[in-house]
């Protein structure tokens, strides 16, 4: 047999190319330098690949950015107003995913999504009437030549032309098929170009293929297939797919004059019952048997029960998905031993491939006792009583009673806001001195009393001037918090943390998401210290501010000993008690974010309910169930793409929710209004993603096309999502033009 990866991290073992690439931005360093850095990461990481004997090694997986970004500079797919910046191509690449304003130009970088169900972003490529598909880009070629000078022969990766064009954006009047037969001339020019370097093949990754398929979608992608593999220049074609199985193309995709086939096997829930059917034999099969997304240890005995069934005559092992989404390695980190055997990020996944490869071929077998023995130890105590807590929840403790209608009116008996209430959605700007301070009691060089007495004074500022600008609704600022589920993990048992965990987010960005170790419980009441203290400093009502438990599981690395259903009703549990504890204190709303709930949403919408919602929503709900009638709940969402789940946000039962909707057309308006949907609601006013104040009048008038949709007494007025990203000029002045408009717009009401 042999062994490959999908793909490995770059952003380094320490975040070098990060921090390299940050110093360019900021014109400390030319070019040539980041070049250089990147350059010598590519043949450490090619070599770790090459050292741990595995042995099908990626090129092109590394980016600057996005390889969604660089496919589309191979292919030409360059708006106009970027390919006339008379800038250089790496210039040009950063203008279009960051955007660029100087002496040569003004262009806005392109949108960014959700890649899959990860939590990396992608940039959204955009065809324009204009676009002349074709060559564009030497990167593939050039990577693949610096690894065969290293005496390394790689296999080049690339995005498939089929997700190519499912995730681009279309300018009005344009469509995929127009770009068909010269997306597919240029998949073939690049695969004789390798093959001229000497490849032997290429990966072509074609995730989107885990999805529901329609038919029209089905036929787009066989057409391209069709023809593209009509002429393979005499390159091999392995067909990558991952985050899921194929159910819908199964049969076709084993068909094709392909000659290796990517399958998932770790999320892919039918990809073995797929293969059962039969795996042709002149085809390789890539079974992705190691988990590209979690990092925890591959359990060999359950890998090898799937791998036996596997009818395949040849079958290279490989991981499910890139190693984009895992750390770099354990190796840097501090936790015991005992703990850290668990684990396996990148380095020590291609380690287990290694191993499983040697099992299968009869050796290795003190590794596999080895592992054996690890997964039959107990790992973490279980914690009965809470066990039994959840097992006998009942659909009572999942329903908030009296229905929203009757809650409406309580609430606003009690609170007796004005028309559209103004709030912000909790956090006000972490300015350096706030971090710093943060970070010298970390390390004990402040201490606790001159920490809390430096938190009580920013917040004394922020609800002074939240009073002075007249806001409705007020909010502590968050300024204790380095991350709103890292705080919330580092006061609830269960919960490890890693030094140097992090994960490509987006662009150069990482986050280091905490781990979920054993059984969650909270520890001691978390946020009732500063939210108390906040409201004793006013008159008017601040807002209780919490992560929800689903947005605090999605953005963890989760148990695989339990469901993540269980995972996530423990956490629930836990902050439900921080909820009753709040309104014990006499705060009157609590906000209860869940800013990541779509995170996990399954590909396949068949799956939404069963596999997620149906358990997901009635989390949330356990939160808040209990509260009284007049305790008004709101939760915030860090998106608008809602519109097909908006039954399921009604379940939620909450009284408030605020989300991102200035940058969208508001089209969520129409549906929720079509749906009937009940719950007041804050669509953002503003973008708070652009250090850019929004000008006179524009608020105004996003303020009135949200009138035009939804009745007045169920709106609030908000920005897009929390502020501490940004700078406090700026936040002041966005925010004084914000509560004017919610004020010129309240007049017009009463008139
Ligand atoms: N309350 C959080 C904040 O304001 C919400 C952040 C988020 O939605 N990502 O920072
Ligand atoms: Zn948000």
């Amino acid at each position: 047999m042999a062994t490959s990866i999908v793909g490995f991290p770059r952003l380094g073992e320490f975040r070098e190319l990060k921090f390299t690439t940050e110093k360019y931005f900021r014109g400390e360093i030319e070019e040539a330098a980041l070049v250089e850095t990147a350059k010598e990461l590519r043949r450490k990481h090619w070599n770790l690949v090459k050292k741990a004997g595995i042995s099908e090694i990626p090129s092109n997986d590394f980016s600057h950015y996005d390889n969604v970004l660089d496919t589309a500079f191979l292919l030409n797919v360059v708006p106009k107003a970027v390919q006339d910046l008379d800038l250089t191509d790496l210039e040009r690449y950063f203008a279009l995913a960051r955007g660029y304003q100087g002496e040569k130009g003004d262009v806005r970088a392109l949108p960014m999504k959700k890649w899959f169900n990860t939590n990396y972003h992608y940039i959204v490529p955009k065809f324009e009437k204009e676009t002349k598909v074709g060559l564009a880009s030497q990167k593939i070629f050039e990577e693949f030549t610096e690894a065969k000078a290293q005496g390394l022969l790689t296999r080049p990766v690339l995005i498939g032309p089929f997700t190519f064009l499912q995730l681009a954006d279309y300018e009005e009047g344009t469509a995929a098929t127009d770009y068909l037969d010269d997306i597919v001339t240029t998949y073939q020019a690049v695969f004789e170009r390798l093959a001229e370097l000497g490849a032997e093949k290429i990966q072509l990754d074609e995730p989107s293929l885990v999805k529901d398929l329609s038919p029209e979608e089905k036929t787009l992608f066989l057409t391209i297939y069709k023809k593209l593999l009509a002429d393979k220049k005499g390159l091999a074609i392995l067909l990558q797919t991952y985050f899921g199985d194929v159910r819908d193309v199964y049969a076709d995709l084993i068909a094709l004059p392909i000659d290796g086939l990517g399958l998932d096997f770790v999320e892919g829930k039918k990809t073995l019952d797929l293969v059962s059917t039969g795996f042709p034999s002149d085809k390789v099969l890539y079974a992705g048997i190691v988990n590209g997304k979690n990092i925890w240890r591959n359990d060999y005995a359950n890998s090898l029960a799937i791998l036996e069934k596997i009818p395949a005559d040849k079958v290279y092992l490989t991981t499910s998905c890139s190693l984009l989404h895992v750390p770099f390695t354990t190796a840097n980190e501090e936790l015991e031993e005992e703990i850290l055997q668990h684990f396996a990020f990148a380095v020590e996944k291609l380690a287990e491939l290694r191993e499983l490869d040697t099992i299968l071929a009869g050796g290795a077998t003190d590794s596999l006792a080895a592992n054996k023995a690890l997964f039959a130890r107990e790992r973490v105590g279980k914690n009965t009583d809470l066990a039994n807590r959840i097992a006998s929840l009942t659909n009572q403790d999942y329903t908030r009673l009296p229905a929203f209608s009757e809650r409406e009116k309580l609430q606003a008996e009690r609170l007796n806001l004005p028309d559209l209430p103004t709030t912000t959605i909790g956090s006000f700007p972490q300015t350096a001195e706030v971090r710093d301070t943060r970070l010298a009691f970390r390390k004990g060089n402040i201490s606790a009393q001159a920490y809390d007495a430096f938190v009580a004074k920013q917040i004394d500022d922020w609800i002074h001037w939240q009073e002075e600008v007249d806001f409705d609704v007020l909010v502590h600022g968050e300024f204790e918090r380095n991350d709103m589920v890292e705080y919330f993990g580092q006061n609830l048992s269960g919960y490890l943390f890693s030094k140097n965990g992090w994960v490509q987010s987006y662009g150069m960005r990482g986050v280091k998401p905490p781990i979920i170790w054993g059984d969650v419980t909270r520890l001691q009441p978390i946020t009732v210290k500063w939210s108390s203290y906040a409201q004793s400093r006013t008159n008017k009502p601040v807002k209780g501010m919490l992560t929800g438990p689903v947005t605090i599981l999605n953005w963890s690395f989760s148990r695989e000993d339990i469901s993540i259903k269980e995972s996530t009703l423990q956490i629930a549990l836990a902050i439900k008690e921080e909820v009753l504890d709040l309104e014990a204190a006499g705060i009157k709303i609590i906000q209860i974010d869940e800013a990541a709930l779509r995170e996990k949403l399954p590909l396949r919408r068949s799956d939404w309910y069963e596999d997620y919602l149906d358990w997901a929503i009635p989390a949330f709900r356990l939160v808040h169930a209990t509260v009284a009638p007049d305790t008004q709940i709101h939760t915030h969402m860090c998106y608008s793409e809602f519109t097909d789940i908006i039954p399921a946000i009604d379940n939620m039962d909450a009284d408030v929710i605020s989300f991102e909707a200035s940058r969208s057309n508001l089209v969520i308006l129409d549906e929720l209004q079509a749906q009937n949907f009940q719950t007041q609601v804050g669509p953002g006013v503003y973008d708070i993603h652009s250090p850019r104040v929004p000008a006179e009048g524009e608020i105004d008038q996003t303020i009135q096309a949200i009138l035009a949709k939804v009745p007045s007494r169920k709106v609030w007025i908000n920005p897009d999502c929390g502020l501490k990203t940004r700078g406090i000029k700026e936040t002041r002045e966005s925010l004084v033009r914000l509560v004017e408009a919610a004020k010129s717009a309240r007049q017009k009401i009463q008139q």
